[in-house]
């Protein structure tokens, strides 16, 4: 008989994603799996063309539609890749054909589509974060486009760098932005953007799938020329079932959503991001003598990623070993930058942050 643990026994993760989702949702989706609502057989086992199937994309399609409050004329897609696939999509879709786009340069998630951006069309970068090591952002207002843009594209909150956006600029072209590490995590003003996108894995729901945002007339710029798969409309026009969809990760994605809309939707998320993250910068700023550092500029510190260092490598080491052994999991640093980094997405409870601020403080204590 395999080793049988149960939902108590759960530890507080930290990873960046894939990362922690509601006991709720994952009890839930383990009770439905064997034989699904009593069809004899579970959601994954089933053509996506039967009932249930269909059931459960209206209704995960409806409740991003409620709780974010998307418009009417914007199109709520699950599409497979993930945000990556985006980058590539995005460019195809909107910038091939000598086109060009502005992209702020925040960090290495917004290199990466700025990258895949140029293999297509012209890039202007309007903001580059390299002088502060891209701990930085603009000032939102200052924030211009330049003329003839298709769109300017940003990432809403920078997952390995831990800096994110508080205000969207207000500029002529629409937005386009990856909001993989914030989606859902606040209210969004959507008369700004054109399309969003955001890989589900860090706050609402397995990898594998992205969530897309795309409004009519975006739509309406798609070339025909694409390859099936590339263009949005053949997404659009077949509801997210142009070809056999990632079903299991949209369901949780239902479940998720169904679970965020019970506890308030996204006020509730913003005011919990609120607290959460406050109660960790706090930590950080109370270490005796600076024990703890934060290098992100103090106005663009994210409420989802957390990134700090402590006086060494050595004890940043220390600092996550010893975290691992009182059921904190994953505050390693991302390989590229080191140092530690506490994410905190939507299903983290505040009672995690704060037994990880406890842990700091102690730490700090013994180790400073
Ligand atoms: C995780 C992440 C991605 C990549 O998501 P995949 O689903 O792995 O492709 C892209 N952008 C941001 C901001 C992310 O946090």
């Amino acid at each position: 008989m395999a080793m049988t643990t149960t939902a108590t026994d759960r530890i507080f993760n930290f990873s960046a994603g894939p990362c922690t989702l509601p006991v709720e949702v994952l009890q839930q989706a383990s009770d439905e799996m064997p034989n699904y609502r009593g069809n004899g057989m579970s959601l994954i086992e089933m053509s996506h063309r039967s009932k249930p199937v269909i059931a459960v994309f209206d209704e995960a399609t409806a409740l991003v539609r409620e709780v974010l409050g998307v418009p009417a004329d914007m199109h709520v897609l699950f599409m497979g890749g993930g945000a990556t696939f985006q980058f590539g999509m995005v460019a195809m879709n909107l910038l091939a054909g000598g086109k060009t786009a502005d992209y702020t340069h925040s960090g290495a998630w917004a290199k990466k589509a700025i990258e895949d951006a140029k293999a297509v069309g012209k890039v202007n970068v309007i903001f580059d974060g390299k002088p502060s090591n891209y701990m930085t952002l603009p000032d939102a207002a200052s924030v211009k486009a330049t003329p003839g843009a298709e769109y300017l594209h940003l990432t809403s909150n920078e997952t390995i760098g831990g800096v994110q956006w508080k205000d969207m600029p207000t500029v002529n072209v629409p937005l386009v932005a990856d909001m993989s590490s914030d989606f859902a995590s606040k209210p969004i003003d959507f008369t700004k953007f054109g399309l969003i996108y955001a890989g589900a894995q860090k706050n609402i729901g397995p990898a594998g799938v992205a969530v897309v945002l795309i409004r009519q007339d975006m739509v309406d710029r798609c070339p025909n020329n694409l390859v099936g798969y590339m263009n949005y409309k053949g997404h659009t026009e077949n509801q997210s079932m142009l070809n056999t969809p990632p079903v299991f990760q949209v369901y949780m994605i239902k479940l998720v959503m169904q679970w965020l809309k019970g506890k308030g939707g996204l006020a509730w998320a913003q005011q919990q991001a609120a607290k959460r993250s406050e109660i960790l910068y706090k930590a950080i700023e109370r270490s005796g003598g600076g024990f703890y550092k934060c290098p992100v500029d103090a106005k663009y510190r994210s409420q989802m990623n957390v990134v700090f260092t402590t006086p060494s490598e050595a004890l940043d080491d220390q600092f996550v070993k010893e975290a691992e052994k009182e059921g904190l999991s994953g505050l390693k640093g991302h390989r590229s930058v080191g140092g530690c980094r506490a994410s905190i997405y939507n299903a983290m409870p505040i009672e995690g942050a704060e037994a990880l601020a406890n842990f700091m403080d102690q730490f700090a204590a013994k180790n400073g």
